[in-house]
């Protein structure tokens, strides 16, 4: 299942998934005494760090005998497992069915539909509400037939993918030196999965959750209720339960980081080494740094940059949005 090394010739697409460098962060790093590493996961083909989970959760399917040759995938989606899905399914020959919050940039949902996916657009709910994009997946996937709900939030093919995968990676790229590792949460699959992967390596590494406001992850791993508090507009991220993929995550400390902060870094990071990355990545690095805070200096600590800036173009580099939301406007972009 995993990627080929990225020098030699792939004996196919899928084979692309994975594999994607680690790279210092200058400004986090100088600004903490410790070496801070992000995981450039808008390398992979479908621009995200989703892409392992959807081939993990495909292949899966297959091998329970779950999904069949000409079958359909379902799933809900922010967009970027959507996405995955849809090049992992025109890869083997299957049909994507796509439900998605009509909020998200319209980046995705045009990426979605130029490879092939079929969209349905629902308002955005509440979890507990039947409407929920999640519940509409699973409903149209029993409808249609040959359908397969491949359930990224508690299919446990997605953290497994990052336990064999990317932590693996992590491990190998640093030599085993790595003292702490944090990310935020959507389906919680990249947390739980690296954070075990790395653990059985060596237990002492710290696994730290970073939340955005609006999640309740942060206070369940604080004191041991799940509840919210204020408001992100970061995509992909931002989970209300404990999924399956995040039962028995191994985290050691928490984190609550406000968009502000998140976009700071994104801007940094852009202006300071051209890496152009997406809310949720910035949250992830303000993230690191609170934990090389925690843990330093002269640790190592890697995070991950989920997806590119260029997927939210509309949004995060579009001043009146960003007026809109009342977050900054970085100064190249006031210049018109
Ligand atoms: N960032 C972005 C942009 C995402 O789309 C997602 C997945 N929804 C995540 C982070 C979180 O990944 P995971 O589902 O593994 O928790």
């Amino acid at each position: 299942m995993s990627g080929a090394m990225k020098t030699a010739i792939a004996p196919d697409a899928l084979s692309l998934i994975g594999n994607t460098p680690l790279v210092r962060l200058s400004g986090p790093s100088a600004e903490t005494g410790c070496d801070i590493l992000a995981k450039c996961e808008f390398m992979n083909p479908g621009g995200s760090v989703k892409d392992r989970a959807a081939l993990y959760i495909v292949e899966d399917a297959e091998a329970r005998g779950l999904l069949k040759p000409g079958g359909t995938i379902v799933e809900g989606t922010a967009g970027n497992t959507g996405i995955g899905l849809a090049l992992v399914a025109n890869a083997k020959g299957y049909r994507t069915i796509i439900v998605i919050p009509e909020t998200q940039s319209q980046e995705k949902k045009d990426t979605l539909r130029a490879l092939g996916a079929e969209l349905v657009e629902v308002a955005p709910t509440a979890y507990s509400n039947p409407a929920h994009y999640v519940h509409t997946s699973r409903r149209i996937a029993e409808e249609t037939e040959g359908g397969f709900w491949s359930n990224q939030f508690d299919n446990t093919a997605n953290r497994l993918a990052h336990i064999r995968t990317t932590a693996q990676e992590i491990w190998a790229q640093t030599g085993g030196r790595i003292d702490g590792f944090t990310c935020a949460c959507g389906t919680g699959g990249t947390l739980a999965g690296v954070g075990l992967g790395l653990k059985e390596h060596d237990e002492a590494v710290t696994v730290a959750l970073t939340d955005p406001y609006g999640a309740s992850l942060y206070s369940y791993y604080a004191c041991g209720e799940l509840a919210a508090e204020g408001h992100s507009v970061a995509e992909g991220i931002g989970q209300s339960r404990i999924t399956a993929n995040l039962d028995g995550a191994p985290v050691d400390a928490q984190f609550r980081i406000a968009d502000e902060d998140g976009l700071r870094w994104v801007h940094r990071l852009l202006a300071e080494q051209g890496l152009h990355v997406g809310l949720s990545s910035g949250i992830n690095v303000a993230g690191a740094v609170a934990l090389a805070k925690q843990i330093g200096p002269g640790k190592t600590i890697v995070t991950i940059l989920c997806d590119s800036g260029m997927r939210y173009l509309s949004t995060l580099s579009n001043p009146e949005w960003l007026r809109a939301k009342g977050l900054a406007v970085p100064p190249w972009l006031e210049r018109g």
